[in-house]
This record gives structure tokens, C-alpha cells and sequence, in this order.
């Protein structure tokens, strides 16, 4: 054993507390994936706290696919996400913490429900240096 996998790293030391809510990005193709992102985003409003984010029908953003984004917040995660975990039937969804550094918070502190998409890292970095800019 190496040790290499217990090695501190400079990433373990963020603070939890900085996450200000999550976002769920329920991503779908087709019709019938549709209706069941639809469904899904009216549960998180009705049942778990959660408040409307874009809905985009087309591939926009960072984003490659159609896709539905809810507000999560923080106190809702831990009965938000075991509920998707178990009523996606087949959908992607990436639920990612809001940091305020969104490259990080949409690749290596984020969390995916099934398969993984290819998040255009090259668009949020652009945002990002666009939005230091701004309050630089
Ligand atoms: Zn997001």
C-alpha cells in the first residue's frame, strides 16, 4: 500500500457550510423522458422543498442535453436526492453544490444519478473568468 489514497489533499479542506444550495439538473431526451423529468421536477417542488430553475428544451450552456434545473436547498438533500436515486427511471441527473466556483462545482464536486454526461468544462470556465472579472 502506497498510501497514496489517504494522502491529505489541498481539496479535502473545503468547508460543507459554503455550499449555499444544490442544483438538480434532470436531463432528458425524447418524449417520454420528458414527461418523467416534468414529473420529477413537480415532486421536488411539492414535496421536497425545492424551487424552479430554467428549463431548457434544447442543449444550452454546459449542459448537452435538454434539461430541467431545481433548486435544492441544503436542509433537502438528504431526502431530495434518495428520492431521485429512486424515481429517475433511466434519466441522468447531476446534482451539484453552489459554491460560487462553478467549474469545480460542476465536475469534481459534483454528484451524478446514472450515467455521466460530457459538461462542456471549456463554456464554465469562460463563465467563470467572465463572472471574476465582473467583481474583480
Ligand atoms: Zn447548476
Amino acid at each position: 500500500m502506497k498510501g497514496i489514497l489517504f494522502r491529505k489533499s489541498p481539496m479535502t479542506d473545503h468547508d460543507p457550510t459554503s455550499i449555499s444550495e444544490f442544483h438538480a439538473h434532470i436531463y432528458f431526451e425524447g418524449a417520454m423522458a420528458r414527461d418523467h423529468a416534468y414529473a420529477l421536477r413537480a415532486a421536488l417542488l411539492s414535496d421536497f422543498g425545492g424551487t424552479p430553475g430554467g428549463i431548457r428544451e434544447e442543449p444550452g450552456g454546459p449542459h448537452p442535453l435538454p434539461d430541467i434545473l431545481v433548486h435544492i436547498p441544503v436542509d433537502r438533500f438528504a431526502d431530495a436526492v434518495p428520492y431521485l436515486m429512486l424515481n429517475r427511471a433511466g434519466l441522468s441527473i447531476l446534482v451539484h453544490p453552489e459554491t460560487g466556483s462553478p467549474v469545480a462545482d460542476h465536475t469534481e464536486n459534483a454528484l451524478w444519478l446514472g450515467a455521466p454526461l460530457a459538461i462542456d468544462v471549456e463554456f464554465l470556465k469562460a463563465f467563470e473568468k467572465r463572472a471574476a472579472q465582473r467583481t474583480a
